[in-house]
């Protein structure tokens, strides 16, 4: 995909490791000249992108990413170019923060009760004012000798179907379009080639979903033309990126490697219009 807009990247208001500042000054060395921060649960990054982003000639595209629940899987829902502002957005973008820290707490309680001597103190260490998630238990974790790799913290404790799994709260897809769409944004299915079944995205469309992130690193070249073809069935709109978080992960080299092209962007304004 030949493009120039990256619409999918976390900063240190979630999980990601670059402050604002630092993303956009990479994401601009790396050939992106529309970016589009989705932190989870957080629009915390967004004024001050808006504001530093003219120094480096990078727009800014507001985003989010929502966690919601169906058939009792986790799915994530991008939202964008909404105004970031809105009151009732602000406020449970707060509560959903507060509740990370509920569940963080718990994984602690469900580490410590398998004999992993981890101390909530370092995971909130981590996180800092960020919205708490898995990465930061992972690196605290990994720091005090208790995993051998960020990897390992996942595969063996905290992943999905893990002993210290636990899931966050969430509310459900229509309520999470409907969130969006109040605040004058765009839904879309973020990554959903990582667990998405054709039934379980029909009923997201049904929901009122605008769009699908068809490309974005897990997805190989015949799921993006199968999520292609499903956006031209139902007439909904395309997104993609690189989902850079930094640090220990090691994914410096998506930065620039996932980009759209600036039309999608285009597209995504015109039906707000
Ligand atoms: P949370 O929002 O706290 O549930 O954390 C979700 C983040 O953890 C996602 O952005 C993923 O990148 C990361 N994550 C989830 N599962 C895994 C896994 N099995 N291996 C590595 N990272 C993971
Ligand atoms: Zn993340
Ligand atoms: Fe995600
Ligand atoms: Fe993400």
């Amino acid at each position: 995909m030949e493009g120039k807009a990256d619409l999918h990247t976390h900063t240190t208001y979630s999980d990601g490791v670059l402050s604002p500042y630092e993303l956009i000054k990479k994401a601009h060395e790396s050939g992106v000249e529309v970016l589009g921060i989705t932190d989870h649960d957080s629009v915390g990054a967004i004024a001050n992108s808006v504001e530093i982003s003219s120094e480096f000639g990078v727009e800014i595209v507001p985003g989010v990413e929502l966690s919601a629940v169906i058939e009792d899987r986790e799915i994530h829902i991008l939202g964008y170019l909404f105004d970031y502002k809105n009151k009732n957005l602000l406020d449970y973008l707060t509560f959903f923060r507060k509740e990370r820290v509920k569940r963080a707490e718990r994984i602690v309680e469900k580490l410590n009760n398998i004999n992993v001597p981890l101390k909530f103190e370092s995971v909130m260490e981590k996180a800092g004012s960020a919205a708490v998630g898995r990465p930061h238990i992972a690196n605290a974790l990994l720091d005090e000798g208790l995993t051998t790799s960020y990897i390992e913290a996942f595969s063996k404790y905290i992943g999905y179907g893990g002993p210290a799994y636990e899931k966050k709260y969430s509310l459900s897809p229509e309520d999470t379009i409907s969130l969006i769409a109040s605040s004058g944004g765009l839904s879309f299915l973020a990554h959903p080639g990582k667990y998405t079944t054709d039934a379980v995205l029909l009923s997201l469309i049904k929901d009122g979903l605008d769009g699908i992130e068809v490309v974005h690193p897990s997805h190989p070249p015949e799921k993006i033309l199968h999520y292609r073809n499903v956006v031209g069935q139902y007439f909904l709109l395309e997104s993609g990126g690189s989902d850079f978080h930094g640090g220990k992960r090691n994914d410096d080299d998506v930065l620039g490697s996932y980009l759209v092209p600036l039309a999608w962007v285009e597209e995504m304004k015109k039906r707000l219009f």
